[in-house]
């Protein structure tokens, strides 16, 4: 890694990054990213150890990076010496389950109804909590046999085509929410095949597992080249694997000779879903034929969309549908990412942040909350009492005339 990567140079300690940061802002002993970050790399850089504790409650969310007025790569300084930090046996063990969601996803859905069931006993919730340090506060999403595929080709059209990366969330937990991300595209004109990819990485960056991350990078770059290459477009409906895609896998494979042309391409040729129908709509070639609705939603843009620079697509398609109300709840991070919720040491602070949201969402009172990270609703079903959803689920429910 050299010097000049992370534009280190640039800082200024103006502290704009401490001002943007969630776990900054609800616990006064976080260090901080600027000193995590670029005072802390100063050190790393002339081989002084550096190595704190802190660098494990990074949420990963990029708000530094995203408020740093000069550029500094702060999260992925953070990320890089978090890598490197030395985990106690047993942590070190939930967190490489943490980091291979593909791995436990392929595992539990052999059977799945058994795996469900074991997840909720309160025996091995015990266990999870004493052993792992896995919080038994939460629960896990239930997961449900792999079955999204590609839908048999409608040879008679001409239709624009897709390669869709699902992520792990969707290939072992919701398929169906796959399946209706696939007719959505259709009625608006698409033809979209399940890549044959596998986890994007993110949660192997966020547990500090930079060879898993690596090896992901890797193996999805691999098998989307050659749809790229064909000239397909890549769509995501997860912010965390669109922001991977579009950014992460460039970090990780930045010095690949042999992948770094593909990762370019890649990247430029990745669209989330509502990126894709808003540029639909921007030409006039949205599918507008909705049914009344006569809702009032809430929407929260999760941090790995925000941190993608896209604005807010599905805000604006959700307000396109008669009848709906929408309120953009602009309330910062909801403080689950991923897997850092369920850990029993970070869950505290997991919930202090998502309270500006909670608070935010039960001053709305929404009949609903929208948002594209499966995480973010989780966390948002957790401190409210309030259901969370997918937009593309809204979207697709407006056409077929049945809202929630
Ligand atoms: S990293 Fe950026 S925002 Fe943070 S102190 Fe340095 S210049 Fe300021
Ligand atoms: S990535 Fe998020 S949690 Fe981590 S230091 Fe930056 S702002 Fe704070």
């Amino acid at each position: 890694m050299r010097q000049d990567d992370f534009a280190i140079d640039n800082c200024l300690k103006c502290s704009v990054c401490n001002a943007a940061c969630p776990v900054f802002g609800v616990n006064a002993q976080y260090p901080g990213p600027k000193q995590l970050g670029p005072e802390l790399e100063r050190l790393r850089l002339e081989g002084i150890s550096a190595d704190t504790e802190w660098l494990e409650y990074c949420l990963g969310c990029h708000r530094c990076d995203m408020a740093c007025p000069h550029g500094v790569g702060v999260s992925e300084m953070i990320a890089h010496a978090k890598a490197k930090h030395h985990k106690p046996l047993v942590r070190g063990l939930r967190d490489w389950w943490f980091a291979r969601p593909g791995l436990l996803g392929k595992l539990t859905t052999i059977l799945p109804a058994i795996s469900n069931f074991a997840l909720s006993m309160k025996l091995a919730r015990f266990f999870m909590s004493k052993v792992m340090r896995i919080t038994p506060l939460r629960t896990f999403p239930a997961y449900t046999k792999p079955n999204l595929r590609t839908p048999p080709a409608r040879t008679s059209e001409d239709r624009a085509r897709l390669l869709f990366f699902p992520g792990c969330f969707i290939r072992y937990n919701r398929p169906d929410l796959g399946r209706k991300v696939i007719e959505l595209l259709e009625r608006n004109g698409f033809a979209t095949e399940v890549a044959a990819t596998e986890c994007c990485g993110v949660p192997a960056a966020a547990n500090g597992d930079a060879a898993q991350a690596h090896a992901m990078a890797r193996a999805n770059v691999k098998s989307l080249v050659a749809g790229v290459d064909a000239g397909m477009r890549v769509v995501t409906a997860c912010s965390s694997c669109g922001y991977m895609l579009k950014t992460g896998f460039g970090g990780l494979l930045k010095d690949d000779r042999e992948l770094a042309p593909a990762v370019q391409k890649i990247a430029a040729s990745t669209l989330d879903v509502g990126e894709l129908l808003i540029a639909q709509s921007d030409a006039g070639m949205l599918n507008t034929d909705f049914q009344q609705a006569n809702m009032r939603l809430a929407y929260h843009a999760p941090c790995h969309q925000k941190s993608q620079g896209i604005g807010r697509p599905w805000f604006h398609l959700l307000r396109q549908i008669p009848g709906i109300t929408i309120e953009d709840l602009d309330a910062g991070c909801c403080g689950m990412s991923g897997t850092y919720g369920f850990k029993q040491e970070k869950y505290k602070i997991s919930v202090a942040i998502g309270q500006e949201l909670f608070d935010s969402i039960n001053a709305s009172q929404p009949q609903m909350v929208a948002t594209e990270c499966a995480t973010c609703q989780m966390q948002i079903e957790h401190g409210t009492d309030f259901k969370a959803i997918h937009p593309v689920e809204i979207m697709l429910q407006a056409y077929n005339g049945k809202i929630i």
